[in-house]
């Protein structure tokens, strides 16, 4: 891990090139010839390009991303998503930006953030899409310029079986923000729990708190993040990138729950259900009640589950269901 003065030098430089990026694509639009645009482009890349290994060694996973669809872009247009200007919140839906297949089941969805559309850590939104709408966490933090959300398509859901087919460049509405499950300022360290999606307001959260403006350095995490299989932890990269680059402050433990299946094979962390690791956690790490807020998000068998076993202990517990 370097030092503290490396990476303010590192963020201030890289500041200063995501505003020559956001100049460039300003000139880009109101750019009329077609070998000057053509050459404005090649400039964003390149910039783009060099970027991304500075963003990977500050860990700005989200950062990272948006210059790696710009800089892996050779074709000799940019798509069109980054000469857009952001729409108004309501006017005819965001565009998606991107779209991730963790598995078949399971996408990353980062779409186009609307003026003047803020939210907190651990909300969500409700998306529409072809008459109907569905509530989603946001895994994006409000210092980041786009919004993205970790969907598991459940098989003949209604908007599941709308979204298996949604890619680049459609249009899905966003409105009615809801959100009590945000994290309680009163305590410093924060035990969350998680089922594979039910990770995404956690990921907002932990972005907030490690790589947005006001990342504060009196808070601890610790994150319990349980799957069935090990390719179904769609953010397992950003967290242990996380894990490395702050150590005494956050701790990530995935486990699966079928070890002993041949998709499993060589899964190295944790194993059984997350809500097993929960006491041992509290034992090991001697979490107080004092100081200590446990968030459970996702499946309601997980989270009733948590409940059961944190019964009488004090603990002030924050639960977020999705099915
Ligand atoms: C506050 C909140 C936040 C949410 N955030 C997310 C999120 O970040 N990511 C995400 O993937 N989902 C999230 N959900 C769930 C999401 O809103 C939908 O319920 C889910 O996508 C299924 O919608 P559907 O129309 O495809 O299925 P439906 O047609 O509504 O339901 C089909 C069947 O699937 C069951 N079902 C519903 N949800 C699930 C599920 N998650 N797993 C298994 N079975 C289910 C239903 O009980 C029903 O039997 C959230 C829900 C809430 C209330």
């Amino acid at each position: 891990v370097s030092d503290e003065a490396d990476r303010q030098r590192a963020r201030g430089g890289l500041r200063q090139t995501l505003r020559g990026l956001d100049m460039l694509e300003s000139n880009l639009q109101s750019c009329s010839d077609p070998q000057l645009a053509e050459t404005l482009r090649k400039i964003q890349r390149r910039k783009a390009r060099q970027s991304v290994p500075f963003l990977n060694w500050l860990r700005l996973g989200g950062e990272s991303a948006r210059f790696s669809s710009l800089a892996s872009d050779a074709s000799t247009d940019l798509p069109a998503q980054f000469l857009e200007k952001r729409p108004e919140h309501g006017a005819g839906g965001a565009m998606v930006l991107d779209r991730l297949e963790v598995t078949p089941a399971l996408v990353r969805l980062k779409i186009q953030r609307p003026a003047g559309f803020d939210f907190k850590p651990g909300q969500s939104a409700k998306i529409g899409l072809a008459g109907l709408k569905r509530r989603y966490s946001i895994a994006s933090a409000p210092h980041e310029d786009f919004l993205e959300f970790f969907i598991e398509l459940v098989p003949g859901g209604d908007m599941s079986e709308r979204l298996r087919s949604v890619s680049r460049g459609d249009r899905l509405t966003l409105d009615s923000l809801s959100g009590s499950f945000l994290l309680n300022e009163k305590f410093s360290t924060h035990l969350m729990v998680a089922t594979v999606t039910g990770v995404a307001p956690f990921i907002s959260m932990l972005r907030h708190a490690f790589t947005g403006p006001e990342s504060r350095r009196d808070r601890r995490f610790i994150l319990l993040h349980g799957a069935s299989y090990q390719n179904e932890f769609g953010y397992r990269n950003e967290l242990e990138g996380l894990a490395v680059a702050h150590a005494e402050r956050f701790i990530y433990m995935p486990t699966v729950s079928r070890p002993e299946e041949p998709a499993n094979t060589g899964w190295p962390g944790e194993r059984g259900r997350v809500g097993t690791l929960v006491q041992p956690t509290i034992d090991t790490r001697q979490l107080e009640p004092a100081s200590t807020c446990i968030y459970a998000c996702g499946h309601s068998g997980m989270v009733d589950d948590v409940a059961a076993r944190l019964g009488g202990q004090n603990f002030t517990v924050r639960r977020e269901v999705y099915d």
